[in-house]
């Protein structure tokens, strides 16, 4: 589903008897988001990132501009009409229900527009169809013997069965039951497995008969799909979903997101990691159009949430949703995004690959935000093809950058030393942090504007503390206006 934002706009009106102003959260946005992409809203605290994400799900509503998706303009629609799944940071999963329920709540009250179905026939056709391959079944019951039991303690049991039977066949637990009772592994030999499953079937296809008839003498009938039909036509209408349709669609959003295995316990008893998952299977169980997560992460700790991350850009490749991934981590949105908007104060900074936001920065503000360390900005001044910072030309290009102070943002790894590289620009060099391969300087310059330059080169370079005259990787300089911010291009 290809979203788009139009001008949205969303301001927060204050007070003026207690001296607030009006906040203006999101300002102007214009953003498209491709069909199946996955984009990354990024800024820091306060950017407006939720309020765009909320606005997305119908949670606020827009002061002003449009949300589209696809053809459909969805500004003034209640939430539960967009078709989104939404994750917030604290998985807010109901304690006191098991996984199972937790996961299939939003489809317990759910009307969904389409075929009414007779359950039971569609239950028939789908244990008949299973029992098309009876040494299957066997197969999957007796391999779902606990294997880390001695050979002669290893026994069939039921709920490992079950589970076996529903894994292997994506099928529902009550199909799942109703084939194990036919204990077909207890069969002496394969010639006998295949006698029961052929009577079996048999007496499905009388059962089927029967619910037939039973719809025939109410003037409907039943298709071999199991659709109810009236007058040859399959009767749609608002319905509910049947418990085997809610299986369904609980246990394939469980086994998207790992938690198959998980399904009987309560919130309590999972990990941090576990309960997040249990949040995405219930945000994705209705089949969303968007899914739109709310720092999903934050809750985690270092190692589940690269984990996790992971897990989340798996499942968005797997269903191919169009995703809104909201953080203030930059490392979670470059390593997962398709694309990222860098806001602040409610308004687009840049919206790009991650790569490119981090190489080709539009202002000073993308410039700052990504990168650790930071990027060292110095305040400079341009005088022609010719930058300066303090009284060293830094740089000539084969622009006129004209007359004008200017900011000069440095990347840690765009420094050089050596033998064979023009040096320009000196840094009294503090301290020296070895770690492995590479080494970080720390120093200062009277034009730097911040606290320490941190500078990042190679470990087998020699350096002492004192001034040092470096020479500059040139892709990673970088110009900015010191009245807009708005970078400035130069060709060499
Ligand atoms: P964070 O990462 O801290 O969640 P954010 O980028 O998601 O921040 P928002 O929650 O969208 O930011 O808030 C944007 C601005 O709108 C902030 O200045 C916030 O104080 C303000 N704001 C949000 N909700 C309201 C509200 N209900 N009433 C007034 N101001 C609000």
């Amino acid at each position: 589903m290809e979203i788009k934002l139009k001008n949205l706009t969303k301001k927060f009106p204050g007070d003026p008897k207690k001296n607030i102003k009006d906040t203006i959260a999101v300002n102007d946005l214009d953003i498209e988001i491709k069909d199946g992409e996955l984009i990354g809203l990024l800024g820091p605290s306060g950017c407006g990132k939720s309020t765009t994400l909320y606005m997305i799900a119908g949670l606020k509503e827009p002061t002003d501009g449009e949300i589209w998706f696809g053809d459909e303009d969805v500004t003034h629609l209640s939430p539960e009409k967009r078709g989104i799944g939404l994750v917030f940071q604290n998985y807010a999963l109901y304690p006191h229900m098991t996984i199972y329920k937790n996961v299939s709540f939003p489809l317990t009250n759910l009307l969904v527009d389409g075929p009414v179905i007779d359950k039971l026939t569609v239950r028939y056709l789908d244990e008949i169809n299973i029992l098309k391959d009876p040494a299957k079944i066997v197969d999957v019951i007796v391999n779902s013997v606990d294997k880390d039991k001695a050979e002669e303690e290893r026994v069939i049991e039921y709920h490992p069965a079950i589970r076996a039977i529903i894994n292997s066949f994506k099928t529902t637990q009550y199909i799942a039951k109703d084939l194990f009772k036919l204990e077909l592994h207890l069969c002496e030999n394969p010639e006998e497995v295949q006698n029961k499953a052929t009577q079996a079937i048999t007496v499905l296809e009388g059962k089927i008969e029967k619910r037939k008839k039973l719809f025939q003498t109410f003037k409907k009938d039943i298709n071999e799909k199991g659709e109810i039909t009236k007058d040859g036509e399959v009767v749609v209408k608002k319905h509910k979903l049947s418990s085997d349709e809610i299986d369904y669609l609980v246990r394939d959003a469980s086994r998207l997101v790992q938690i198959d295995n998980l399904l009987d316990r309560k919130p309590s008893e999972l990990s941090g990691g576990q309960q997040q998952r249990v949040a995405i299977a219930r945000a994705l169980v209705k089949k969303p159009r968007v899914l739109l997560l709310d720092e999903p992460l934050s809750n985690l700790d270092a190692r589940l949430r690269i984990q996790t991350r992971e897990e989340i850009k798996r499942i968005q490749q797997e269903t191919k949703i169009t995703t809104i991934f909201v953080t203030h981590d930059q490392e979670e949105a470059l390593s997962i995004c398709d694309d990222i908007v860098v806001m602040n104060e409610g308004v687009e900074m840049q919206k790009d690959h991650p790569q490119e936001v981090y190489r080709n920065p539009h202002n000073l503000f993308v410039a700052k935000f990504l990168g650790t360390p930071p990027i060292n900005i110095f305040k400079g001044v341009a005088r022609g093809n010719e930058v300066y910072v303090g009284d060293e030309k830094i740089l000539v290009t084969s622009t006129d950058l004209g007359n004008r102070d200017i900011y000069v943002g440095i990347r840690p790894e765009g420094f050089l030393l050596g033998n064979n590289v023009e040096k320009v620009l000196t840094i009294n060099i503090k301290q020296i942090v070895t770690m492995g391969r590479d080494m970080t300087l720390i120093g200062s310059h009277n034009d730097f504007d911040g606290e320490e330059i941190k500078i990042i080169i190679d470990s087998d370079i020699p350096v002492e503390n004192g001034n040092n005259k470096f020479a500059l990787r040139r892709n990673k300089v970088f110009l900015f206006d010191s009245l807009t911010n708005e970078r400035i291009y130069f060709k060499d």
